[in-house]
């Protein structure tokens, strides 16, 4: 049977009346992302409530925070000194039945009490990370039933045959979506990582940019995600001008295992890679045709408790380290693997004649690893596990630097010699 949810309103800071909003965030502490914010006087739905996620409170009395759902339909937390609560029955969420409007704070609240939160027959937001292989069906969704099972995984979907499907790959944790194509729009809320999100348009940034930024769909309005921050998946995002060929490597990390942290910007002093942040020990994956391994170079100064140059009391970019083996050259353990002419999609061939390097076969160096899970010489077979992310070398947090030299010499062994052929990945790599 549903329930009316009970009511909050915003109260603010009644001895601070210059303060007219107040904060909404995606989850029940400071420590969250500010979501919007919300007017004083406003009332909303309580959906849920939890003490502060990180134990903080006033004169020894934990803050709790409710989540709301305002008359606009957004949803988001906030905080109990911020907020009354209206005349009512707030069992539900552990607070006694209220005759007159109340401040929340004033109050005690069971804390072992939740709400159910209310269902709505509609469209989910967006479709929750799924494993990969499988994305969000295009066209309208089946509402989602409510999980009792925290964890429990969503329900999957087969990929469809044509379609784009963004998923999240900027950020630590999440990525803002703005009301417009630019940063100049404000933030109407905030998506995890590994989220897929249909994607509805591609425009240029309004603000002269030179990232484009899609449309994508949100319950009351539409809203906009900077390309770089989503992996495009599916035949149409070719299509649409996403990426440059469907048939592109995956990145050798898993979705939505790995983050963007930075892109090509031309070699050295310039960044001359990609680098993707994961875990320490994310397997890292060989292309989807195989390859050969060429190098399998191990830092000596790089040991698993010392693994990087600030372990050792160096700079991040110290000069020493570039031409110190000991280091990798900055590099950290590191593979490289040889992908010939004829494993390479369409797309990267005619991309190779076009800048003059014909029949060339792609060198891919993979940096700052953990492990190093395959020998020089190794015959690799599709998607083969070859290493893992590590924080080696000239490094200061867990990643993976995707680095691809070209050359017309199939042979070639030295990385040095190869320099003249340095590429942007992403002549060979989907991000
Ligand atoms: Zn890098």
């Amino acid at each position: 049977m549903p329930t009316t949810p009970s009511q909050a309103i915003i109260r603010g800071l009644p001895d601070r009346p210059d303060i007219t909003e107040i904060n909404i965030r995606s989850g029940p502490g400071t420590g969250y992302a500010l979501l919007f914010k919300a007017p004083v006087g406003l009332s909303a739905a309580i959906l849920d409530a939890l003490p502060d996620d990180a134990g903080n409170g006033f004169q020894g009395k934990v803050y709790q925070w409710l989540k709301l759902r305002l008359p606009d339909g957004s949803e988001g937390w906030a905080r109990d000194d911020l907020l009354d609560l209206a005349p009512g029955d707030h069992t539900a969420c552990g607070y006694p039945v209220l005759g007159v409007r109340t401040f929340a704070f004033s109050l005690v609240r069971d804390t072992s009490k939740r709400p159910t939160p209310p269902v709505e027959p509609a469209a989910p937001l967006w479709i929750p990370a799924q494993p990969a292989g499988s994305v969000a069906p295009a066209g309208p969704a089946e509402p989602v039933e409510p999980t009792t099972a925290p964890g429990e995984p969503p329900p999957t979907a087969e990929v469809p045959a044509g379609g784009c499907v963004g998923v999240v790959i900027g950020g630590r944790e999440s990525i803002n979506v703005r009301s417009g194509p630019s940063t100049r729009y404000g933030i109407v809320t905030t998506v995890p990582r590994g989220t897929r999100l249909e994607i509805l348009d591609l425009r240029p940034d309004e603000t002269g940019g030179p990232l484009r930024w899609v449309q994508v769909p949100l319950p009351e309005r539409q809203g906009w995600v900077r390309e770089d921050l989503l992996s495009f998946q599916g035949a149409d995002c070719a299509t649409a001008g996403l990426l440059p060929a469907a048939d592109l490597y995956p990145a050798p990390l898993a979705l939505p295992n790995y983050w963007w942290v930075r892109g090509y910007e031309g070699a050295l002093p310039a960044h001359n890679g990609w680098d993707l942040g994961a875990q320490i020990g994310e397997p890292v994956l060989a292309g989807p045709h195989g390859g050969r391994v060429i190098i399998a170079f191990n830092a000596s100064n790089a040991t698993p408790e010392k693994p990087n140059v600030r372990d050792h009391g160096l700079k991040v970019g110290d000069p020493r380290v570039f031409s110190d083996p000991g280091w990798g050259f900055g590099y950290g353990h590191y593979i490289v693997v040889r992908y010939t002419h004829d494993l390479l999609p369409a797309h990267t061939r005619s991309a190779l004649a076009a800048a003059g390097l014909p029949g060339a076969a792609i060198f891919v160096m993979y940096a700052h690893l953990r492990d190093r899970a395959v020998a020089q010489g190794a015959v690799l077979s599709p998607g083969q596990i070859i290493g893992t992310c590590g924080n080696s070398g000239n490094s200061e947090a867990p990643h993976v630097h995707l680095e691809i030299r070209a050359s017309t010499n199939v042979n070639e062994t030295s990385w040095a010699r190869l320099s003249r052929g340095l590429l942007d990945p992403g002549i060979l790599f989907k991000r």
